[in-house]
């Protein structure tokens, strides 16, 4: 119990690095966007000009304006350069029907909106709270830990105090995986990242070679969660089973956090080898089922009280 506050202080470290990671943004200055795509207003609100803008004469400064709000769909109409603009030289016509159409620079346009897909949006929800999720995840699952300590009662976890399966372990190893390569992605070719931003994909087939290498694993995280779901709930009792699925959600956010700053460093792929070449030897060791619970039928590393029921298995 005295380490937790080491860890809480290791914690908070890692959370700071990794919000100070750079943003994706399109280092060719290429728009991955054209006229006819849909946004999608997620600001609280944005204000359109209704002149088109001119060239050589800027903004009158009591332009007509009008305001959109969030949740507002907004389509691409027309994309204009006037390169006399000393603030953003790209000017972009938006429509949210056929009435209500306005002007407005592409800086402010992009900061307000996201694409209109939800793939789009999860990406954008995603890199905006990990740190919060992560953070309370982590909370909740160190609280629950003390208690059941305090208690004296058992707390599953996955490598340490596993339920007799491979999932879990499986679902940690593919994620650690897709970090790496998400990260890669972000670091070597961040273009291809934005591209996927704006016209997402759930399908690997047809991808460039590293995308679909992480699409595949996506799909492989998702197949292996409901596994472990369905393991987890079939070994453990039902508050354990939620328990469990706590802490095997902050353990996935702080592998996110780890990876992902260990592969900017350019550790993350020397580390994932020890990490899979470890975890893969410490299931084989202690959690691999050998045997099946003689009532219940649950999955057993070995005899004795079994997690589940509770009976004994001499
Ligand atoms: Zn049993």
């Amino acid at each position: 119990m005295k380490r937790s506050p080491v860890l809480f202080a290791s914690l908070c470290l890692l959370l700071l690095l990794s919000s100070c990671r750079p943003s994706p943004t399109v280092p060719s200055g290429e728009r991955m966007w054209d006229i006819d795509y849909n946004f999608l207003l997620v600001a609280d609100s944005l204000v359109l000009q209704e002149e088109r803008p001119m060239h050589l004469l800027i903004v009158p400064d009591a332009a007509d304006t009008f305001v959109v709000y969030k949740d507002d769909p907004l389509v691409v109409a027309q994309i204009e350069i006037i390169p006399e603009d000393s603030i953003d030289s790209v000017w972009v016509k938006v429509a949210r029907d056929q009435l209500t159409q306005g002007w407005v620079h592409e800086s402010a346009l992009l900061s307000a909106v996201v694409p209109d897909d939800p793939i789009s949006q999860g990406i954008q929800l995603f890199s905006n709270r990990h740190v919060v999720a992560t953070l309370s995840l982590c909370i909740i699952a160190l609280a629950a830990w003390l208690l059941r300590r305090k208690r004296k009662q058992r707390f599953h976890l996955v490598h340490i105090d596993d339920i007799a399966s491979p999932y879990p372990m499986l679902l940690c190893l593919a994620f650690a995986a897709a970090t790496v390569l998400y990260t890669t992605i972000q670091i070597f070719v961040p273009e291809m990242w934005v591209q996927f931003y704006y016209h997402p994909s759930l399908n690997p087939f047809g991808q460039p070679t590293l995308l679909a290498l992480f699409l595949t694993l996506a799909w492989l995280i998702v197949v292996l969660s409901i596994a472990s779901m369905d393991e987890v709930r079939r070994s453990l009792p039902a508050t354990e089973s939620v328990l469990y699925a706590l802490s095997l959600l902050a353990i996935l956010a702080g592998i996110y956090l780890f990876f992902s700053i260990a592969t900017q460093y350019f550790l993350g792929y020397f580390l994932w080898i020890v990490y899979a070449a470890l975890a893969l030897w410490q299931y084989w060791r202690r959690h691999r089922p050998r045997f099946r619970c003689g009532q219940c039928g649950a999955p057993l590393h070995s005899c004795g009280q079994c997690p589940k029921c509770g009976a004994m298995n001499e």
